[in-house]
């Protein structure tokens, strides 16, 4: 397979020449290849990597329901957004929702093909705050204290798939779960924390490494310096993961928090719900009325968390294009933060990281039209294949 266009961050045109699942080599390409190209605005960058998807297209992966066709059909509606490899994400509930959950994940992951979608799962919760604000659209009752063996048994039931925890560190018992995932490997997020500055320090110590959804799942108030944000923020040690949907964070705060993590620790997460990729309307989320707007608001209807956000109906295209325009960062650098970065945290760069020789081809070829911010993908390849064309429509 040869794929052109120009590699983002680079002017000229390239020819990427694919062998098998691999970039076997980039070069110019010939003299009548880029006369043909002409002036064509082709884009080529890493496919996306979403570390936190809780289901996408009207499939749920919080339900014990999860079948292998809805997993396939939630996997061929993020390709049309560009995402390849996703962290699909179970919040917080019983332990028995919570195991009737990773066990249909861990058995749609029989099928090799679809495991190699879904690198780890992603935990977020039940070992969260229960304070209102932190907790975010996380249920009350099942908000609850650190427990190792809770863990063990649950990363039982998801066949050892689970590596990446969200918890809030000052829960009781959720320091010393922390190191003892760091070194089972598994990547621990904090979030939906109330957590003091010096329990954020600690957590960083004990071996976490993201903060998730920086800036929300917080107080509606906290004291302007001595809080949880800042000292995130300053945690050199901690990557962070964004919505950038323009719901969760004013563009502002985007720009200031990115200028601060550095573009090598930020991450643009979608957060997604079942009902992101699906028409504007009302949905039913687990046990919650939800409401999507046009504009890609997803809030709770209905109840005393009537108005909270309640994930995003968002896709990374839109969190990338949104970046750009908020954060003032280049094209490179905002498909790095949806593609690079995540794969460099979650340890999987042999797969995907920059568009070279020797890497898995993963890559998407888009348009991106600088003056309106558009990007308007044409193909997504995953593995040297073609698994997603515009143009085909499938
Ligand atoms: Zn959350």
């Amino acid at each position: 397979m040869r794929i052109h266009g120009k590699l983002a961050g680079q002017s000229e045109p390239v020819e990427v020449i694919v062998e098998g699942r691999t970039i076997h080599s980039i070069r110019a390409p010939e003299p009548e290849t880029r006369q043909a190209l002409g002036g064509a605005n082709c884009w080529v960058a890493p496919a996306f990597f979403d570390v936190q998807v809780n289901g996408f297209a009207g499939v749920d992966f919080n339900s014990p329901g999860l079948s292998p066709e809805g997993i396939w059909d939630a996997i061929a509606k993020l390709r049309e957004k560009g995402v390849v490899f996703f962290c699909p994400t179970v919040i917080t509930h019983s332990f028995e929702h919570l195991a009737g959950c990773l066990r249909a994940l861990d058995h749609v992951c029989g099928d090799p093909a679809a495991a190699s979608c879904l690198p780890a799962i992603h935990l977020e919760g039940p070992w969260i705050s229960r304070e209102d604000g932190p907790r975010g659209a996380h249920p009350l009752e099942h908000a609850r204290e650190a427990d190792w063996d809770e863990f063990l048994r649950l990363q039982e039931c998801a066949g050892g798939r689970i590596g990446m925890v969200t918890l809030a560190p000052e829960v009781p018992g959720a320091l010393p779960m922390i190191e003892r995932l760091a070194a089972a490997g598994i990547v621990v997020a904090i979030g939906h924390t109330a957590a003091e500055p010096r329990t954020i320090r600690e957590a960083v110590q004990a071996g976490a490494r993201m903060s998730t959804h920086l800036g929300n799942g917080s107080h509606l108030q906290i004291p302007r310096h001595h809080n949880y944000v800042w000292e995130q923020l300053a945690a050199d040690g901690l990557w962070a993961s964004f919505i950038v949907d323009g719901h969760h964070l004013p563009p502002a705060v985007v720009k200031c928090m990115v200028r601060a993590k550095g573009v090598q620790r930020s991450i643009l997460t979608s957060d997604a719900i079942s009902a992101a990729g699906m028409p504007p309307g009302n949905y039913r989320l687990g046990a919650v009325d939800i409401v999507v707007q046009p504009n890609y608001r997803a809030e709770r209807v209905g109840g005393a968390g009537s108005g909270i956000l309640a994930g995003s109906a968002l896709d990374l295209l839109r969190g990338v294009e949104n970046v750009i325009r908020f954060a003032g960062v280049t094209l490179y650098e905002a498909t790095a933060m949806a593609s690079t970065n995540p794969a460099c945290l979650m340890g999987l760069s042999n797969r995907l990281g920059k568009v070279e020789p020797g890497r898995e081809a993963n890559v998407i070829i888009f348009e991106w039209k600088p003056d309106s911010g558009s990007i308007h993908l044409k193909q997504t390849v995953m593995e040297g294949q073609v698994v997603y064309d515009a143009d085909a429509g499938a």
